[in-house]
């Protein structure tokens, strides 16, 4: 009991020298960066902060109070980031950017629906996005429950047949084709999702393109 509390001592005091450290000891952080403008500058930072996060080289930028202060009066993010509610695929950090540099929208298997759509347009049209990329991500547990369900015939409880109604016609376009049932119905959900945003004469001013994160390397593709 004894060594308990004097390791737990020894521990709070740890935290309490942690909390103690000068801010000077955070990374600098470059608060001033330029912010791209077009959607071929947006794209090529998504990509090169990717490389970051993949390679396990994060800058972690625009977390400080600078920037946070800076923000209050307005925010200008370069990129609409339509992706998947997964844990493990968090936009900001996959890209590794900050506060204010992304217009993040969520759902399980980034289906669309209104609410969706209104978000993508208050990013384009109200803060002049250039850029919106769709992500979908290998291993998707709203892919594997619509591939569960077009397998067994059981019944999708409650909310979550919303999702499967979304995604089923792109795991049935792709039934048939050899290999991973799974990966083929997320790349023809991604691209899909990112044709019907295409097509809606509402995002006409911005570029919409498709990627794919892989879980294994942490990094995102283009997909054609
Ligand atoms: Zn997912």
């Amino acid at each position: 009991m004894a060594s308990n509390r004097r390791a737990f001592l020894t521990a709070t005091a740890a935290v309490g020298a942690l909390a103690a450290a000068p801010a000077s000891a955070a990374p600098a952080e470059p608060d001033d960066r330029p912010r791209p403008t077009t959607a071929p500058a947006a794209l090529a930072e998504l990509l090169a902060g990717n490389r970051r996060y993949a390679t396990g080289l994060p800058r972690h930028p625009d977390e400080g109070l600078l920037r946070r202060h800076t923000l209050a009066a307005g925010q200008h993010p370069f990129a609409v980031v339509v992706g998947c509610i997964d844990s493990r695929v968090p936009p900001e950090l996959v890209f590794d950017q900050g506060l204010g540099d992304l217009l993040c929208i969520r759902t399980a298997g980034q289906v669309l629906d209104e609410a969706v759509l209104g978000s993508i347009q208050y990013g384009v049209a109200e803060l002049h996005i250039p850029l919106v990329l769709v992500l979908g991500h290998e291993r998707c547990g709203a892919i594997a429950a619509t591939l569960d369900h077009l397998r067994t015939g059981a019944r999708v409880p409650g909310h979550l047949e919303l999702l499967v109604d979304e995604i089923a016609p792109a795991a049935l376009r792709t039934r048939s084709l050899p290999g991973d049932w799974a990966e083929h119905t997320m790349r023809a959900n991604t691209i899909w999702v990112r044709d019907a945003i295409r097509a809606d004469p509402a995002f006409a001013a911005a570029t919409v393109t498709a990627a794919r994160f892989d879980l294994d390397t942490g990094l995102v593709s283009l997909l054609p």
